[in-house]
């Protein structure tokens, strides 16, 4: 991101504000509005989402109230791409945002103290092997130390990563939620019930761990923006 952007007030979006339904993580079922920033810093091998990786088109801060103001939802959810790309940017408009519940989703490759201090919930995406790409591990073990009371874990999984996932959620505390879930085009419709099996065989011990489906993925099958 520019010094320029940020001078500007502008935040590059890929798609204009829509409403939908948390489809993913301990905020699964909820109305929410998505934000989706453009650009991204990682290339994730199975990415339902590459067309976040382009430049965008720059919003001004008023726009994109208006429009969020006239959507209605309490909930807002800020995704990519990597909002932390436009962490200068994010941090002016989430200054406009006061009376919303913010959400941030990220990779978990990008320090941002003012913008993780800002939001409501923050949601650390951990890739995985089969993503070929990784999460930075500092930035993940200081936001599980500085932020675990508004902090969740997402991994999505094919089953190539299982032996792995058991490694790193010994790396994490037990208190901060963590949310399994099957790569949808690896494991097909069924994967909840598949990668299900295996959290009963293997995390029988783990309290706050979840199985769930990607929600969008099974409501809105057909579509691939806007879910
Ligand atoms: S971090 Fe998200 S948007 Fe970026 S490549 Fe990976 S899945 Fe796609």
């Amino acid at each position: 991101m520019s010094n320029t952007v940020s001078r500007e007030r502008l935040l590059k979006l890929v798609e204009e504000p829509y409403l939908s339904i948390e489809g993913e993580g301990i905020h699964i079922g909820k109305p929410m509005v998505f934000i989706r920033l453009a650009e991204c810093n990682l290339r994730c091998g199975w990415c339902d989402t590459k067309y976040s990786w382009s430049e965008g088109v720059s919003w001004r801060f008023e726009e994109l109230s208006d429009v969020i103001d006239k959507i209605g939802c309490i909930n807002v959810s800020f995704t990519g791409g990597e909002p932390l790309l436009q962490a200068d940017s994010l941090l002016g408009m989430l200054d406009r945002l006061g009376r919303y519940v913010t959400y941030l989703n990220t990779g978990g490759t990008i320090w941002s103290r003012q913008v993780f201090e800002k939001v409501d919930w923050i949601t650390c995406d951990l890739k995985m092997p089969s993503s070929r790409m990784k999460s930075n591990v500092t930035v993940v073990e200081r936001l599980a130390k500085a932020y675990h009371e508004k902090l969740q874990f997402k991994i999505v999984v094919t089953p190539e990563d299982l032996p792995h996932l058991l490694n790193v959620l010994n790396s994490i505390p037990q208190d901060i939620p963590v949310t399994v879930q099957p790569e949808y085009y690896s494991y097909g419709a069924g994967g909840a019930a598949e990668l299900s099996e295996w959290v009963k065989a293997h995390l029988q011990d783990r309290a706050n761990i979840r199985v769930l489906p990607q929600l969008h993925r099974l409501l809105w099958p057909d579509r691939d923006r806007k879910v």
